[in-house]
């Protein structure tokens, strides 16, 4: 039997006491089952959502368990009535790896939302390894426009902020702010150039060297978190882990303005802010808030479609596999020079 390397999660800890949470293992490639393919990964993105299963904030159900969900690699083999790809082609497996299929949610193209949502990374085995399976239905094609490392970060953060841009309503014209500037923000930007070139960006983020990316990338104005933009704002996507940002965000918001929060989970370090939270202040006049849950393989599809069309591609960090645990560290220390992404074959 084959073997293959991978990073595997053997349990719950948190990372300020535990830095190398993921061992090294060599493990037997899997067969793929009717249905699914077998992928040869050429790259992994590294999300802050590993943190989340690693630190339990979104514990995966059994253990141990391969990580990583934004996965780019060649079809190796295809299961028994797979009939969707050859062997060769290059394909991407995201956050979704499957659905129930039959639910109202599922049916409605909600599949996001339906009860038997499976995760890759956390509910199956992912792509922090040489090989990994998936349902063929799961698996998209990537556009020839970019590499493979620079398309892993797409799978997840760039669909997840195009679900988030979707969710806002935004209108061509309307002022849009952004809270917390890591991947899926600095996707979100370029995203809105394209698509609604008369929207004003407005950045808030903690660090001097990520307001001044976000001005480089186009954005009319950046301040700290805690900063009042100069306008009040339509719509604003919240992307950071914490709970301070959301209570300021809200006091950025014009009257029927929506909040959309894109974290999987909140960090209970902060949740005293709450308090601050005003009525008058921070929701009455109709505000909004709507968070942002997985995404659907039409997010994925559009969105890479999206992408290849605006030329955007991400800027990414590379680290060879074994050093997944370097890179989910400074990714949590926000050490963040672009999308991180593991170089596996
Ligand atoms: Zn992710
Ligand atoms: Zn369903």
């Amino acid at each position: 039997m084959r073997a293959m390397k991978a990073m595997m999660l053997t349990g719950v800890s948190s990372l300020r006491e535990n830095k190398s949470p993921l061992k090294l293992v060599s493990i037997p490639v899997p067969e793929p089952d009717p249905g699914e393919v077998l992928i040869r990964i050429s790259i992994c993105g590294v999300c802050h959502t590993e943190l989340d299963e690693i630190e339990g904030r979104t514990p995966p159900p059994k253990f141990p368990v391969i990580p990583g969900h934004q996965v780019v690699g060649t079809i190796e083999k295809t299961g028994s009535g797979a009939l969707k790809f050859r062997p060769g082609e290059r394909v991407g497996v995201a956050w979704i790896c499957s659905a129930c299929g039959r639910c109202h949610f599922c049916l409605e193209g909600r599949e996001n939302l339906c009860d038997n949502f499976m995760a890759t990374g956390r509910d199956v085995n992912g792509g922090y390894a040489e090989y990994m399976t998936a349902p063929e239905n799961f698996v998209h094609p990537i556009p020839d426009f970019f590499s493979d490392a620079e398309a892993a970060p797409l799978l997840c953060a760039g669909a997840i902020g195009y679900r988030s841009i979707q969710l806002t309503r935004l209108k061509d014209g309307d002022l849009l702010g952004l809270t917390g500037f890591g991947a899926s923000a600095h996707l979100v930007l370029k995203m809105v150039r394209h698509r609604y070139p008369n929207t004003q960006v407005f950045v808030f983020a903690r660090k001097e060297q990520e307001r001044a990316f976000a001005k480089k990338l186009g954005a009319v104005w950046s301040g700290d978190i805690t900063d009042r933009s100069p306008e009040k704002l339509n719509s604003i996507i919240d992307t950071t882990p914490a709970w301070k940002p959301v209570v300021e965000a809200l006091a950025n918001l014009e009257k029927g303005g929506r909040l959309v929060i894109n974290a999987i989970r909140k960090e209970e370090t902060d949740k005293a802010y709450l308090q601050q939270l005003s009525y008058p202040e921070h929701l009455w006049m109709e505000k909004e808030i709507k968070s942002v849950a997985n995404v659907t393989r039409r997010d994925v599809v559009e969105f890479l479609e999206l992408a290849a069309d605006a030329g955007i591609k991400p800027h990414i960090q590379v680290y060879p596999l074994e050093e997944a645990n370097k890179a989910l560290l400074e990714l949590k220390e926000q050490k963040i020079r672009g999308a991180k992404v593991l170089q596996i074959t």
